[in-house]
């Protein structure tokens, strides 16, 4: 097991990169921490695969350095790095057993035949094929032989690290939910640091530790789940996290009072000048209907999804989202919003301001 360092890490595709803009993965600097389960989380092209197969070196970065405990691996090779990495589609042997397929790692190293015997049986047991071992992977499912892929990279435990490249795509959703429960079970049982690639937020949320949120190739938050919702570091975060995601509200900032159209908002901390695009992020959490304070609103629908009500409204019109208790009443005069004043954030050019405390 490792901690993996990225120093000044960059990537671009291109043989003369130039701008910013020519960079698949803009520059990055960060520790993942010995036996820690991250999850790497953006939607589609912000540069997760890219940033995993440097780690994995299956990519040589064309700017920076990679270090497992300290220790320059930027030129080795995959195989010497001593990592497992998992992908989105199936790579079996399809002449070998499922049995021969887990067992692959494992004789590769050298172990001894009982063990491998032994451990191929509870990799089996885990991913739900037991009864399985001795068909050839020919001829079986694309989920199945997915199974396959991910028991052959938990089946070592002696890995620097466990990479997973969204590894649940071609699984069915029941099944997706009982292999991430084995995968952190693994995590629990042997410790190791785990990076696992989704453009899923339930996925990222439930499997990690901590969360790193790329966006257009770069790292724009690492933090826990808690801090994601709470302080969302870039506007990408607010909306990307949460159902509905973040309102994102433009606005004027004047110390402890923003306006929003000319009307005031008050806001739990208070700041200095601001540049360039100045917005106030605001979950739906934190926003409350009301019939005699706040600003105008026009609602469009009331959603039941449960537990909560979603309400879904007009707000200088551009959409606004709020989120009720599932008892609460929605009455016909209610058309005006109120923010929780701890709960409104300030973005200025999209990052988030802080404010400072009275
Ligand atoms: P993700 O895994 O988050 O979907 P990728 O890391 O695969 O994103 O891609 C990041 C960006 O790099 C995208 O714009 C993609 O088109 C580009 N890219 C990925 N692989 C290559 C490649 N082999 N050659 C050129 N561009 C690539
Ligand atoms: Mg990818």
């Amino acid at each position: 097991m490792a901690k993996i360092t990225l120093d000044n890490l960059a990537h671009s595709y291109l043989p003369n990169p130039g701008s910013e803009d020519d960079f698949a993965l803009k520059e990055l600097n960060h520790d993942w921490e010995d036996g820690a389960a991250y999850a790497l989380l953006g939607s589609s092209g912000c540069g997760k695969s890219t940033l995993l197969n440097i780690i994995s070196g299956l990519l040589q970065p064309s700017q920076g350095r990679i270090l497992f405990n300290d220790r320059d691996v930027t030129h080795q090779a995959t195989a010497e790095r001593n990592i497992a990495q998992v992908f989105q589609f199936p790579v079996v042997y399809d002449t070998m057993t499922v049995r021969d397929n887990l067992a692959f790692p494992l004789r590769n190293r050298g172990n001894d035949e009982a063990y491998i015997a032994e451990r191929v049986q509870e990799i089996g047991r885990m991913i739900d094929m037991e009864d399985m071992l001795d068909r050839k992977a020919r001829g079986l499912t694309a989920d199945a032989k997915q199974k396959i892929s991910l028991g052959r990279g938990m089946v070592r435990k002696d890995v620097n690290a466990l990479l997973f490249d969204e590894p649940l795509t071609v699984i069915d959703p029941h099944m997706k939910w009982e292999l991430r429960t084995q995968l952190k079970k693994l995590h629990h049982e042997f410790g190791h640091t785990m990076i696992y690639v989704t453009h899923d937020q339930t996925e990222a949320l439930t499997f990690a530790d901590k969360v790193v949120v790329m966006y257009d190739g770069r790292v724009v938050q690492i933090g826990t789940p808690d801090e994601l919702f709470e302080r969302p570091e870039h506007t990408f975060v607010g909306y990307f996290i949460g159902s509905p995601g973040m309102n994102v509200i433009p606005a004027k900032v004047e110390g402890r009072t923003a306006y929003v159209e000319g009307s005031e908002v008050p806001l739990g901390a208070g700041y200095g000048p601001l540049e360039g695009k100045v917005e106030l992020g605001v979950r739906p959490e934190f926003v409350r209907l009301s019939a005699d304070e706040g600003l105008p609103v026009k609602v469009r629908r009331v959603e039941d999804v449960g537990r909560h009500k979603i309400i879904r409204a007009e707000f200088f019109g551009s959409d606004i989202n709020i989120i009720a208790g599932e008892d609460d009443v929605v009455g016909a005069d209610m058309n005006r919003v109120v923010f929780d004043p701890a709960h409104v954030n300030v973005y200025a050019n999209d990052w988030r301001v802080q404010g400072a405390a009275a």
